[in-house]
C-alpha cells in the first residue's frame, strides 16, 4: 500500500486551488461536500467559478498564484491543466506547508482523492493507487447501488444517540444494538418517516436494556480450501459476528482478513493430525472462550466434519452445556476434483467414492484394499502424501493394476495450486521428484480430464497407425 487512507478533518480549514477550467471545476464540486474555506486562483475563471463566489462558495482571487498564498492551506490542488503552471504552483503551495495534489498526475501528487460513495456522515472513499480509476469507478457504481440514501439519515439520528445507548453494557450488547438499528429497526422506521426514527430508537433500546445477555455459543465453521470466494454465506456471516476465532494453521490469510476487527485471533496450529497444540488443550480453550459468552468461531480447513477431530470438540463444547452448531464448507476433495476437470462419481465408472486418510493417530490407516483394488474405483485421499508409498503397496497387494490413474492436487483453489499426474507404479517416485511442500489430495483412479482426453487421442491415433 503506498497511499495510506485517513479521513482529514477540513472543517474550517484552508483549501487552496489554482486553476479555473474544468479540471478545477470537477475538483471544486467534489470539494464543496466538506466544511473547508475555498480560495480558488485563477486570471480567467469559468463562469461557474464567478457564480459560486458571488455565492459565498467560495473565495476567488483572479490572478496567478504567488508565494505566500497557500499559508496555512491544508491541501493545495494544482489543476491549471498546464504541466508547467501546475509544477510552478505545486512548488509554491509546498513552500507553504501545503499537502500538494495535481490533477491527474500521480506522480507528483503527495496525495490523491479517492472516489467517494457519500452517505454523510458515512463515507466511503475508494482507491486503486492510481492503477484501476474504471475500477474505483465501478465499484463505487455497485456501493451506490447497494447502500439505501437513507443511510446517511440514519446514521445522523443514531450519532445523536450514541450517549443514551452507552446505557447499554459495553461490546456485544451495544453491537447488538446498533446492528439492530441500522440493519433492521431504523430502515423500517424510516420508510415510515423521518420522525418515525427517533421513537422506534427509544423503543429499541428498552428492548435491548430489558433482553437477558447473550449466551456463549461455538460456530464450527468451514473455511474452505483456500480461495476466500470459496466460503460460503454463512461462514462470512459468521467470521463477521465471532467474538473469538480458532482457527487452523492453514486457513489462508485473506479468509482470516474477513473477520471483524475486534475480534480475537488465535492460531490453534493444528495441521491435519501433524504436531500442533493439543487437541485437549484446544478442546479447553474453545470451552473457556464461549463460557465468557463470547461467540466463538471454529474455523477449520475445508469442511469441518471431514478428517476435522470435530467430534471431539463438539463433545467438550457439550459437556460444558454450551450451545453449538456446524456450518458445512467446502472439502477439499471438491475444490481439487474441480481443478482437474473431472467427477467424483460417474455413471458407469464409479457408484460410489471413498473419503480415506493416509494416516491416522496410529500410523498409516488401514482401509478396505480389497475393496479398492477393483477396477474404477475412486478415492480422495487426504494427507496422502507421507502415505504414498504404503498405499501403493498395498493396492499393488490386493490386485489394483499398476496403470491406475493416480493424480496429487496441491493447494487446490490456491493461487499456487499444482496438479501432479501419475499412475500407481510411478506414484513414489513422481511425487518426490515433484516436491509437494503444501497441502495436497491425492486422487486414486481418476486422472486430469486434459491429459485423459489427450491420452485417448493418442490411443486413437496409435491404432489407426498400426
Ligand atoms: N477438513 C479438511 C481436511 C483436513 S485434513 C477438508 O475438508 O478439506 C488436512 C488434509 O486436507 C491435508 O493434508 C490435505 O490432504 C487436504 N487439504 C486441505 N486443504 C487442501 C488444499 N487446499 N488442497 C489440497 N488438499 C488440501
Amino acid at each position: 500500500m503506498q497511499h495510506f487512507p485517513i479521513f482529514l478533518s477540513v472543517a474550517g480549514r484552508r483549501i487552496v486551488l489554482s486553476g479555473g477550467g474544468d479540471a478545477a471545476l470537477a475538483k471544486l464540486r467534489l470539494l464543496f461536500k466538506a466544511d473547508a474555506h475555498l480560495t480558488v486562483f485563477a486570471p480567467e475563471p469559468d463562469p461557474q467559478i464567478e457564480t459560486w463566489a458571488l455565492e459565498g462558495k467560495l473565495t476567488l482571487i483572479r490572478r496567478k498564484m504567488a508565494p505566500g498564498d497557500a499559508l496555512c492551506a491544508v491541501l493545495f490542488y494544482a489543476a491549471d491543466e498546464d504541466a508547467s503552471e501546475d509544477a510552478r504552483t505545486t512548488a509554491l503551495a509546498r513552500a507553504d506547508g501545503a499537502l500538494t495534489n495535481i490533477v491527474d498526475n500521480l506522480r507528483d501528487s503527495q496525495f490523491i482523492t479517492p472516489a467517494i460513495v457519500d452517505r454523510d456522515p458515512v463515507t466511503i472513499a475508494i482507491g486503486t493507487e492510481g492503477a484501476a480509476p474504471v475500477l474505483a469507478r465501478a465499484i463505487k457504481a455497485d456501493l451506490e447501488d447497494r447502500l439505501p440514501t437513507g443511510l446517511g439519515t440514519l446514521a445522523r439520528i443514531g450519532k445523536a444517540f450514541r450517549k443514551a445507548a452507552d446505557a447499554l453494557p459495553f461490546g456485544r450488547p451495544r453491537r447488538d444494538f446498533w446492528r439492530d438499528y441500522y440493519f433492521n429497526a431504523g430502515p423500517k422506521a424510516l420508510a415510515e418517516g423521518q420522525d418515525a426514527v427517533q421513537p422506534a430508537l427509544d423503543a429499541l433500546l428498552e428492548t435491548h436494556l430489558t433482553k437477558p445477555a447473550r449466551e456463549g455459543h461455538v460456530a464450527f465453521v468451514g473455511a474452505g480450501p483456500g480461495d476466500p470466494e470459496l466460503l460460503t454465506l454463512k461462514a462470512r456471516r459468521a467470521l463477521d459476528e465471532a467474538d473469538v476465532i480458532i482457527h487452523d494453521r492453514l486457513i489462508a490469510p485473506e479468509i482470516l482478513e474477513l473477520a471483524r476487527r475486534e475480534a480475537t485471533m488465535i492460531d490453534a496450529g493444528k495441521e491435519g493430525f501433524g504436531p500442533s497444540m493439543k487437541q485437549d488443550d484446544i478442546n479447553a480453550l474453545i470451552v473457556e472462550h464461549a463460557k465468557t459468552g463470547a461467540q466463538v468461531v471454529r474455523l477449520k480447513g475445508g469442511d469441518a466434519t471431514v478428517f476435522g477431530r470435530l467430534d471431539e470438540e463438539i463433545d467438550a463444547v457439550d459437556a460444558a452445556g454450551i450451545s453449538w452448531h456446524i456450518v458445512p464448507g467446502i472439502t477439499s476433495a471438491s475444490a481439487a476434483v474441480a481443478a482437474i476437470g473431472q467427477s467424483l462419481t460417474k455413471r458407469g465408472r464409479n457408484a460410489s467414492v471413498r473419503f480415506l486418510t493416509g494416516h491416522d493417530m496410529k500410523g498409516f490407516a488401514d482401509h478396505d484394499w480389497k475393496a479398492l483394488a477393483r477396477p474404477g474405483e475412486v478415492a480422495a485421499i487426504y494427507m496422502g502424501k507421507k502415505a504414498a508409498r504404503f498405499i501403493q503397496g498395498r493396492l499393488l497387494m490386493h490386485g489394483a493394476h499398476a496403470g491406475t490413474p493416480v493424480t496429487l492436487v496441491e493447494n487446490a483453489s490456491r493461487p499456487n495450486q499444482r496438479v501432479v499426474e501419475t499412475n500407481l507404479a510411478t506414484l513414489p517416485a513422481d511425487l518426490s521428484d515433484a516436491g509437494l511442500s503444501g497441502p495436497a489430495l491425492t486422487f486414486y483412479g481418476l486422472a486430469p480430464r486434459a491429459a485423459l482426453a489427450q491420452a485417448q487421442q493418442f490411443d486413437i491415433a496409435l491404432e489407426e497407425a498400426l
